[in-house]
């Protein structure tokens, strides 16, 4: 046996063995979202607006991250980057293995409509469609059969505790459940991430709880979340956080 040929062969071996393992001795983190020196800039009025300014940041799939921070502070533009709407002026943003600067246009619709879901602080639902048909939109791109899909939106129900309220018009709904109708047409896909606008926004406290434990139930299900919020009781909620302010991303865990 030549030694030179044996060689590279233990060192792959060993490299195998040297992936560090998540505390439960299970498969190495996967990382849901690398981002390198991203910056986004908007031509506005003649002016140049700087809404990320070499932005460094990694999240794990899993993980419950919250982004913090002052209005215009560039929130909603890192999550449009996020949620592959927009694509950055420089830099690099990684979705799982999907390079926004490189991906195709095709491949950004896949990831788009089955990988990540999106919630927002009004819930935009349609008020002539009852709560399951509202779930049903968001299963629209992926054409799946009758069947599959009515599995979808029942079980998509089921997660956020209104598999009652099925046949319900939004108007028939308070607004905690009006937004947990709107997490479950965004879940419905099976995205691996969640992406979040001030999902509480314009809810009063009790129907912010009940969103709460709804994430925190999803998140723990193995839902990556990522929510943009002003509410510190859902920052508290959170693995990690971050604070966004000029452009500028600070971790500021405690
Ligand atoms: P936040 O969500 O934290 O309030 P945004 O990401 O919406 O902040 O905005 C960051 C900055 O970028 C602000 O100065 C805003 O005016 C500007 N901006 C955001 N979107 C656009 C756009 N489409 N065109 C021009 N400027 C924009
Ligand atoms: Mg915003």
């Amino acid at each position: 046996m030549n030694p030179h040929t044996a060689h590279p062969i233990e060192e792959n071996d060993m490299t195998i063995t040297d992936t560090p393992l998540t505390e439960e001795g299970a498969a190495p983190a996967v990382p849901a979202y690398h981002l390198a020196g991203v910056t986004k800039t908007y031509a506005q009025k003649g002016r140049v607006v700087q809404a990320l300014k070499r932005v460094d940041l990694d999240i794990l799939a899993g993980d419950f991250v919250t982004i913090q921070g002052p209005t215009g502070g560039g929130k909603s533009t890192l999550l449009q980057l996020l949620g592959a709407l927009d694509t950055p002026t420089a830099g690099q943003v990684m979705i799982g293995a999907t390079d926004l600067a490189t991906a195709s246009r095709s491949e950004l619709e896949r990831v788009r409509a089955s990988e990540i879901g999106f919630v927002f602080q009004a819930f935009n639902l349609i008020p002539t469609l009852t709560a399951a048909e509202n779930v049903a939109m968001g299963l629209e791109p992926l054409g799946l059969d009758r069947a599959e899909r009515s599995a979808r939106v029942a079980d998509a129900l089921e997660r956020v505790g209104l598999a009652e309220r099925a046949d319900h018009r939004p108007g028939e709904l308070s607004g905690g459940q009006q937004q947990r109708v709107a997490i479950a047409r965004a879940i419905a896909k099976r995205p691996r991430v969640l992406l979040a606008d001030e999902p509480t926004g314009n809810l009063d406290e009790s129907m912010r709880d009940e969103i709460l434990a709804v994430l925190g139930a999803l998140n723990a299900d193995g839902l990556t979340l990522v929510v943009v919020t002003h509410d510190s009781a859902v920052a508290q909620r959170a693995r990690r956080r971050v604070r966004l302010d000029k452009g500028i991303v600070r971790d500021i865990t405690r």
